[in-house]
Formats: C-alpha cells, structure tokens, sequence
C-alpha cells in the first residue's frame, strides 16, 4: 500500500529547512521573541517545537530544540529563547543572530506535549521561566479558535522583570475570557503582593489550579527540577498521572 506523505517529511524523516530571521523583540532583558519566514512550513500544533540548527563557517554546527510560541501562521515560525550564562547556542540566537540572517529549522516535533482546541477538558498550565513557551502558543490557539474552555495559567518566576508576554496575558485575562492568570515569584515579587517570594508549592496549586475531580488536562513545561516537582505535588493532590503532561526544558535552571 503506498503511504501517505507527512509534510515536513521525507521518506519518514524530518527535513532541514532554511529559516530567515524577519522579526524580533525582548520579552526580557535576556529573553528574545523571534520570527522566522521558512518557505513551506507544513503548520504545526501548539505545544510542538522545532530544532533549530546553527553552522559556524568553519562548518561545525550544533543543534538545540525551541517550542513554538504562536499558532500556525502560514510559513512564520515563532519562538522565544532565553540566554542561558555561558551557554553555545542561546546566547548566539538572543544577541547576535540579525534580521534577514539564516538558520536552519526542523520540525514540528513532538505529538504528545500538544492541545487542541477541540479538547473541551478544563486545563491547567503550569510554567517555570521559559516553560511558558508551548503553554502560551495553546493559549493563543484557544484564543484563535474562539473556544472558552476554561484555562488556568500558573506561571512561576523569580522577579517580574522575567515576566514573558505580559501584555498579551494581560490583555487575555482583561477581555474576560474564562483566562486566569496567577504568577509565583521565587526570588522577587511586586510591592504589596500577597504570597511572599518562594518556590511554587501544593498551595499554590491549590488555590490557582483546579480540584482533582474537575478532571482538568494538565501541562507543565520548565527545568527538568521544576518539572519534576509540580507533576510530583499534582499526582499527591489526587490528579491523575495520565492527565498530567511534561516537556523538560534541560537543567534546574536556578
Ligand atoms: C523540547 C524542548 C523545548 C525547548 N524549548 C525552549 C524554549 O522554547 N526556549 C528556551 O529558551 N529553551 C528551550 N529549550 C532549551 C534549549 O533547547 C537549550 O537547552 C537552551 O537554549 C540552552 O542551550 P545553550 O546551547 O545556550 O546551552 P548549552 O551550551 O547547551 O549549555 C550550557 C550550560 O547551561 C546549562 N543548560 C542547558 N540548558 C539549560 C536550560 N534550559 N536552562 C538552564 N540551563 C541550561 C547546561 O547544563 C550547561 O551547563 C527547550 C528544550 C527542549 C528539550
């Protein structure tokens, strides 16, 4: 039987595609939104992300994954990285990649950290700093798709100078659209915030997320620590492990 093409794919395999930068700004001062035009991106679900692949011309070259930040825009592939100290690729793509230069780009990849708008289930995303990422782009797909299903953001910080898409999440929550937002700050928090700085903790989850028995789909995306910690405290509040997905984004990460 002949098989069906996958776009993006050839012969079963993810293909390399050319990548030009046509857009960026900060979110942070260490953190950078990018926007890349890649000629016959075959679309991609939120919470997927790509590899991105970088060749010095001496020709070594090196690979990371990003997940995508934006719903399907045509060929725009969105992404937001934060500069890791003294790490290979990041603090390249935050500082010195320029508008019109190229890299290369593989994806999507990735077909179980994802939702879809179709999927009626309350949700709870739970962040730590770069984690947002995939959860942000499920957030404007939801948005996009003109869904209410009722989201729950949980976004844990150290100060709010490390806030991602502030004004957008604010914009969100402002038009009363079933968003509810709720940052932890673990080092640093505004003037008169009620939870003093600190790790996130059952209580947090508790009071922003939602009782086990709303059977609510659960996402957390961060440091692998982080990660680790939250879908520990979710499954000890009763949550069902099969309800609650992960994507590790590398180390603790501080
Ligand atoms: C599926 C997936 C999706 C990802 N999506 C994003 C994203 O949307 N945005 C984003 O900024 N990153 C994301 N990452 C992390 C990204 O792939 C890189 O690991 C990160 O950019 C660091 O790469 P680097 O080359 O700068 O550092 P490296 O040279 O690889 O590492 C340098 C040092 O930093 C440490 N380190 C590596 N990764 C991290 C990290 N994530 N946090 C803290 N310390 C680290 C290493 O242990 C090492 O000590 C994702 C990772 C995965 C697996």
């Amino acid at each position: 039987m002949a098989r069906a093409a996958v776009p993006g794919r050839l012969n079963g395999r993810l293909t390399w595609r050319v990548a030009r930068l046509v857009e960026s700004w900060h979110e942070t001062p260490t953190a950078r939104t990018m926007v890349f035009d890649v000629p016959g991106w075959p679309a991609h679900i939120a919470g997927q992300h790509v590899d991105v692949r970088l060749t010095a011309e001496d020709g070594y070259s090196t690979q990371r994954s990003y997940s995508i930040a934006a719903p399907a825009d045509g060929d725009r592939v969105e992404l937001t990285v934060q500069r890791v100290t003294n790490g290979e690729a990041s603090p390249y793509l935050t500082e010195v990649l320029s508008t019109e230069d190229l890299v290369e780009l593989r994806g999507p990849v990735g077909g179980w950290f994802v939702w879809h708008p179709t999927d009626t289930r309350p949700v709870l995303l739970v962040a730590g700093g770069s984690g947002i990422v995939p959860l942000m782009a499920m957030i404007r797909v939801r948005r996009a798709a003109g869904t209410l299903t009722p989201f729950r953001l949980v976004y844990s910080i150290r100060a709010p100078d490390e806030r991602y898409y502030a004004a957008g999440l604010r914009s969100l929550e402002r038009v009363g659209d079933n968003l509810d937002v709720a940052y932890v700050y673990t080092r640093a928090a505004p003037e008169d915030w009620p939870r003093p700085p600190g790790r996130i903790g059952a209580d947090d989850l508790i009071a922003r997320g939602w009782r086990p028995d709303v059977e609510p789909s659960c996402f957390v995306c961060g440091p692998t620590g982080f990660v680790e910690t939250v879908a520990n405290i979710l499954i000890a509040l009763g949550h069902d492990p099969r309800r609650i997905k992960t994507e590790r984004f590398g180390p603790n990460g501080g």
